[in-house]
């Protein structure tokens, strides 16, 4: 609840009614001008975080949080000091941990970050969730979400319809442009995109002092299990599997993890929470 009550208020901080009509109208004399011809609108990172925004509170719609405090603020601060070593620094970073047997986890355009309860209850130590928050602190650094609605978007939306569906949010083109977005978890990005992150998280989790083996490990772990368990379905529909993710890494981070490895794991702190 605490995360939504959240989410609600970073939405009543975003503008006043007046303003937000104001500037909608605004937004809509400059793509009109703009859409003539051809439909290319860039998602702007004001629009990036809105969109963001409503795809996660629908996400929370399918699967609340867990309903721990503790747990919930634990995953933030490490996930926001991740987050704070990246070039993205200013975003409204925001974590949490879905209330859900499955062993998943994702991010949505804007730095909302989720992962599921089954694989937070199998990490052993600070440095492996650190590795996975950062491989979805990866996706939203590269846009890796939002170029697939984007291109998605461009595809089925026609010009006006697209530019209405970026600036105003109340607009049917709206919902069709979230509501693909949420179906985007099922159907998962490209297999490069996936490889990309996890040589970003790791980076990331290294430059954050924690042992740059954090990631590999929980690969190794989700390698180790049964790829019939029912909880991993969604995983490896839309993820490589982990041992081709493991080749990818060990082929190209050697040096990164030989030179990170030895920082903390800090599993006692994990186990804490
Ligand atoms: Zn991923």
């Amino acid at each position: 609840m605490r995360a939504l009550a959240a989410l609600a208020l970073l939405a009543l901080a975003a503008a006043s009614p007046a303003e937000a009509q104001f500037r909608l109208d605004i937004n809509r004399l400059i793509d009109t001008a703009k859409n003539v011809g051809r439909a290319t609108a860039e998602i702007d990172e004001k629009q990036e975080i809105e969109i963001g925004h409503d795809m996660a509170a629908r996400l929370l719609g399918a699967a609340p949080l867990v309903p721990s405090e503790a747990m919930q603020r634990y995953v933030n601060q490490v996930g926001r000091w991740l987050a704070s070593q990246t070039e993205r620094p200013d975003l409204p970073w925001s974590f949490g941990v879905l209330d859900a047997p499955q062993l998943n986890a994702f991010a949505v355009p804007g730095g909302y970050i989720f992962i599921t309860r089954g694989l937070f209850e199998r990490m052993r130590s600070e440095s492996e969730l650190g590795g996975v928050l950062a491989h979805e602190i990866g996706h939203v650094l590269r846009k890796h979400h939002l170029k697939a609605i984007q291109k998605n978007a461009q595809a089925s939306l026609a010009g006006d319809a697209l530019s209405l569906a970026l600036s105003d949010r109340g607009s049917a083109a709206r919902d069709k442009l979230v509501a693909f977005g949420t179906e985007m978890y099922a159907r998962g990005l490209d297999k490069s995109d996936e490889i990309e992150a996890d040589r970003l998280g790791i980076v990331i989790a290294a430059r954050a002092g924690y042992d740059a083996y954090g990631l590999p490990a929980v690969l190794q772990a989700l390698q180790a299990m049964n790829p019939e368990d029912s909880g991993l379905a969604l995983m490896f529909k839309t993820h490589p599997t982990p041992a081709e993710r493991l080749g990818e890494i060990e082929s190209r981070m050697q040096p990164t993890l030989e030179a990170y490895g030895g920082q903390p794991q800090l599993a006692e702190r994990f186990r804490a929470h």
